[in-house]
């Protein structure tokens, strides 16, 4: 085992990306959920999984897999009730199971209760092993487990402040939701690291990580759930508890713009992504100023801030790489070698729009630069290009994240240990460009609102002292 595999399996589950969908008060809440998570299928591919109730039980279903081949009609029939809660996993190395697939279903002494959660807990080994030294067994290795744990434990005697306890304890990024038998109830961390946005639909409230899941059923946007608010939804309408301990300090992840979040969604107080992406790609062509034939981006990521950039620079935008949308996890490769065939599965270069040109090649980020050092090589050996420069639409990415995002260790982050002129040297191309972080923040409405640790070192959460020594392993 290398040194990463060693200092990987001494750490919590940090790898959690996750997309999440609540209904509360439809007759098809089981279905409406199914749509909500295929719209949100971006955020997580690895499992998924519904939980519904019908006012006496709850009903669970979960799989490996894409949410449209897991869930058939007659699973989702079996799914009863006017209240369900989805969840969609993010395909990570290691820990890669059905027991990590969420919702998690528990009874407890109050009933059951079920939980769908996006983010990570930086301090979840720690209450883990302070749990497992009083007896408690874990099923999962996942963080969120350690939230069902302490609900079950507190001594309050209702739901809602049993929930408050626990997520009083926790430290990190959640965006969550739980469901018991009469209510869906709905929390964010007083940071507000994740997304999560409210929803109507014929009188019912929905819940989800991004609006793009409200258009796909019709639902109109009503607000964010706010930073450490705990949001309660039962037949009685909705109550809002700010029961958290409330944080000054915001710090939305700026990555949902950059990568993460789809274009078309409207996420942190309804701010249009595909905007602030195209922003971006803006900034980075005034920055850049640089003279080519052709600005293409690489599909999908770099797409909406390829067309910012060529809107400012005034240099044509066209489609040089095409994306290959349904490839599957692993492929045979033939027996005899076939030159850039692992890029080429996924990408392909138009050859009639790129041969002699000086290509603008935009994306968001680079993180190992093994994606960027495959494509300036296929755009030219197979493309004939003439130059290829690349130009990324975020800040050198120096540190991992630890609230949710699946990034390595500093190590493996090219930026962390070169220079710019370095990582172009290894990606082998003309030139290399990145989005400066006051460019970025300019973009941003009210940048201090902001997390931008993973590009300026700045972890608004610290890692409590008996976990810090699992930080310092990332950071080496
Ligand atoms: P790399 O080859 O390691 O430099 O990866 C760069 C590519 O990964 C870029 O095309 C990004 O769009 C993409 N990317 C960036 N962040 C992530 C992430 N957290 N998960 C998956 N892909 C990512
Ligand atoms: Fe987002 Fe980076 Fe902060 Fe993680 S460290 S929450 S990816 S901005």
């Amino acid at each position: 085992m290398g040194k990463f595999s060693n200092c990987h399996s001494l750490l919590p589950n940090i790898y959690e990306e996750c997309g999440v969908f609540g209904i509360y008060g439809h007759p098809e809440a089981a279905n409406l959920t199914y749509l909500g998570l295929y719209a949100l299928q971006h955020r997580g591919q690895e499992g998924a999984g519904i939980c519904s109730s019908d006012g006496k039980n709850l009903y669970l279903d979960k799989s490996m897999g894409l949410v449209a081949d897991i869930f058939t009609e007659k699973r989702l029939k079996k799914l009863s009730g006017n209240a369900a809660i989805g969840h969609n996993r993010y395909s990570t190395a290691g820990s890669s199971s059905l027991k990590n697939v969420q919702p998690f279903l528990v009874n407890y002494i109050l009933g059951s209760i079920a939980v769908a959660h996006n983010g990570n807990l930086i301090n979840a080994q720690n209450l883990k092993l302070e749990l497992e030294k009083i007896g408690a067994i874990f099923q999962s290795n996942s963080d969120t487990e350690v939230i069902l744990h302490l609900i079950a434990r507190s001594i309050h005697d209702n739901p809602i402040e049993r929930i408050q306890d626990a997520l009083c304890r926790v430290m990190g990024a959640y965006s969550i939701l739980f469901l018991d038998e009469s209510q869906l109830i709905a929390a964010r961390d007083p940071y507000g690291i994740r997304p999560l946005c409210i929803g109507l639909l014929d009188g019912a409230y929905v819940i989800a990580s991004e609006t793009c899941a409200f258009d796909l059923i019709n639902a109109k946007y009503l607000r964010d759930v706010e930073p450490g608010e705990i949001l309660v939804i039962n037949e009685r309408g909705l109550h809002s508890y700010n029961l958290l301990q409330q944080s000054t300090k915001k710090a939305y992840c700026v990555f949902e713009f950059i990568y993460f979040s789809r274009p078309d969604s409207y996420i942190f107080n309804y701010t249009p992504v595909n905007t602030i992406r195209k922003n971006f790609g803006r900034m980075l062509a005034k920055l850049s100023n640089r003279d080519a034939d052709l600005v293409i981006p690489v599909p999908d990521s770099g797409v909406p801030a390829a067309i910012g950039f060529a809107e400012e620079s005034g240099i044509p935008f066209d489609f040089g790489l095409i994306r290959n949308h349904y490839i599957g996890r692993t492929f045979i490769e033939p027996k005899h070698s076939i030159r850039h065939f692992g890029v080429k599965i996924k990408l392909n270069p138009v050859k009639d729009l790129l041969k002699d040109k000086r290509v603008i090649v935009v994306d968001d980020s680079i993180v190992r630069g093994t994606t960027s050092k495959k494509i300036v090589k296929m755009l030219r050996e197979l493309g004939g290009a003439k130059e290829v420069h690349m130009c990324i639409a975020s800040p050198p990415t120096i540190g991992p994240c630890f609230y949710g995002i699946d990034t390595p260790t500093r190590q493996e982050l090219i930026a962390s240990s070169h220079r710019i002129e370095e990582i172009r040297k290894y990606i082998t191309a003309d030139s290399l460009s990145y989005l400066t972080i006051e460019a970025l923040k300019e973009v941003l409405p009210a940048p201090e609102n902001y997390c931008l640790a993973c590009f300026d070192g700045n972890y608004p959460i610290h890692f409590p002292k008996e976990e810090s020594h699992q930080m310092s392993l990332l950071l080496v």
